[in-house]
């Protein structure tokens, strides 16, 4: 972040606006409605200022800028349209540290303002650090459209009954109480407009959750985080990391999806990394355990589709045993959402009738699977964790049948924008990828169906250079 979002208490303090054209009355306007008391300098007034002025409303002096005019002010815009007169006053405030903003000339700034979505006392306030102003508003615009504008009676509703919940939920269930009310039926009746409704509802609630003062129940939702691309999550996945205490999660998650957990989330990072089990198995498996006895609510994230390589089976037996509550969350799994983004189709009328999923982890230097039945023409072959063993897997492939001239690819961080596609076929595979230096995590694709990505492949994206979109190399 480069800049340090807050929302400043200006009310009945002195701001001050230099200019007065429309754009310094538009930010007049934006001072008022936050009860801050106005004085604007400027030889010459727009009509509404003059009538603001008139008004007693706002003080007007009408003047060109000069350094006493900061006087007390506690906040500056500068909007006239003389550039050297903006550099001076932000100058003088920033010696004064007083903070400045100046109309579309971030270099001149201490602080910029956002777009606002405004459902009083909620406000969302959107910035691009100054990069992308209309993006910042195309953001507002599409964010208006699905914050009912009763929201702000839903926030006034819930602070009228604060201090009472304060006082009678212990704090541990206190945000897990707000948010069944917040989610659930009592928010409709509010956003309904049934307010008698709503506090009865909500007052029997506080009375039920109020006597009950055992240890708060813990549960574990084992996510599917998808490849790697945050679009590719589902809303059930997103919904429950933004509910989540505690995220636990493994290399195979990339950022930008872990981002998206609730801000004051624990996370715990448990690793496994080939051959550098960062956490053993046993220990995740303890850990989950703990952390929802304690009364978390516990998302494990996981790459790709929990039950597809993901041990995820393993992870919840444990938390059966335990009689600990549990959800699964299915992910786009590596096979269906790299694929897609390489511009590969699994399955073609014409190429491949089947397909399957199989790990090219190898055992003792050899590979871990019996490949009979799976080398087989008309099949489309997904290789998960087969970096390593790329060389042996391809001869193998080969031994059991295959053609050496069968189309093989190996895609590199799939959806992401570091992926890398390198296409050849059993025979050359091998040499290319090394060739290419591809970096985990990597999914590899044989068959007849990889040559349809010279005409299908969509996502190009140019990766950098040992660049990586993932948290640390991963299980190849
Ligand atoms: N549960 C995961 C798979 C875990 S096994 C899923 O459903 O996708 C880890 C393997 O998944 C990696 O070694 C790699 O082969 C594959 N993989 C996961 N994400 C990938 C990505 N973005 N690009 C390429 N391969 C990926």
């Amino acid at each position: 972040m480069d800049f340090f979002p807050v929302f400043f208490d200006i009310k009945n303090k002195p701001c001050l606006v230099v200019g007065g054209g429309e754009v310094a009355t538009r930010k007049v306007g934006m001072l008022m409605q936050s009860g801050s008391r106005v004085t604007v300098v400027a030889p010459a007034l727009s009509d509404t200022l003059k009538a603001l002025a008139d008004a007693g409303k706002i003080t007007c002096v009408a003047e060109t800028f000069r350094p006493e005019h900061l006087g007390e002010a506690i906040l500056v815009i500068a909007a006239t349209d003389d550039r050297a007169v903006n550099v001076r006053i932000s100058e003088n405030a920033k010696k004064l540290r007083i903070p400045v903003n100046v109309v579309d000339d971030p270099e001149l700034c201490s602080f910029i303002m956002p777009s606002v979505i405004d459902r009083s006392p909620l406000v969302i306030a959107i910035s691009s650090g100054g990069t992308s102003p209309v993006l910042a508003r195309v953001m507002r615009a599409k964010l208006e459209t699905f914050i009912p504008a009763a929201y702000g009676r839903l926030a006034q509703f819930a602070a009228s009954f604060r201090d009472q919940v304060k006082q009678r939920i212990q704090p541990a269930k206190r945000r897990i109480f707000w948010e069944k009310i917040l989610q659930g039926p009592v928010a409709e009746m509010v956003l309904a407009g049934h307010d008698k409704a709503a506090k009865d509802a909500l007052e029997q609630a506080l009375a039920s959750d109020a006597s009950d003062t055992g240890t708060p129940r813990g549960e574990v939702y084992l996510v599917g985080g998808g490849p790697g691309n945050p679009d590719l999550l589902t809303f059930r996945a997103l919904r429950l990391m933004q509910q989540a205490d505690v995220v636990v999660y493994d290399n195979l998650v990339s950022p930008a999806v872990l981002e998206l957990a609730r801000r004051d989330a624990e996370r715990i990072y448990v690793g496994k990394e080939r051959a550098r089990h960062t956490m053993r198995q046993e220990n995740i498996n303890e850990l989950l355990v703990r952390l929802a006895q304690e009364g978390k609510r516990v998302v494990r994230l996981k790459g790709g589709d929990p039950f597809v390589f993901g041990r995820g089976g393993e992870e919840i037996e444990t938390l059966a045993a335990h009689g600990i509550p549990f959800q699964v969350v299915p992910g786009i799994t590596a096979a269906t959402g790299v694929s897609s983004y390489a511009g590969i189709p699994l399955t073609h009328r014409d190429y491949a009738q089947s397909c399957v999923f199989v790990t090219g982890h190898l055992k003792d230097g050899s590979v871990n699977i019996d490949l009979t039945g799976i080398a087989k023409s008309n099949q489309t072959i997904v290789i998960y964790m087969g970096l390593m063993g790329l060389p042996t897997l391809c001869k193998e492939l080969v031994a059991h049948g295959l053609a050496v001239t069968t189309p093989a690819a190996i895609v590199q961080q799939g959806t992401t924008y570091q992926q890398k596609v390198v296409t050849g076929t059993l025979a050359t595979l091998p040499e290319l990828a090394a060739n290419a230096k591809m970096k985990p995590p990597t999914l590899i694709i044989v068959g007849e169906v990889v040559k349809l990505q010279d005409k299908l492949a969509w996502f190009k994206p140019e990766p950098i250079e040992g660049g990586s979109d993932f948290v640390q190399t991963s299980s190849d």
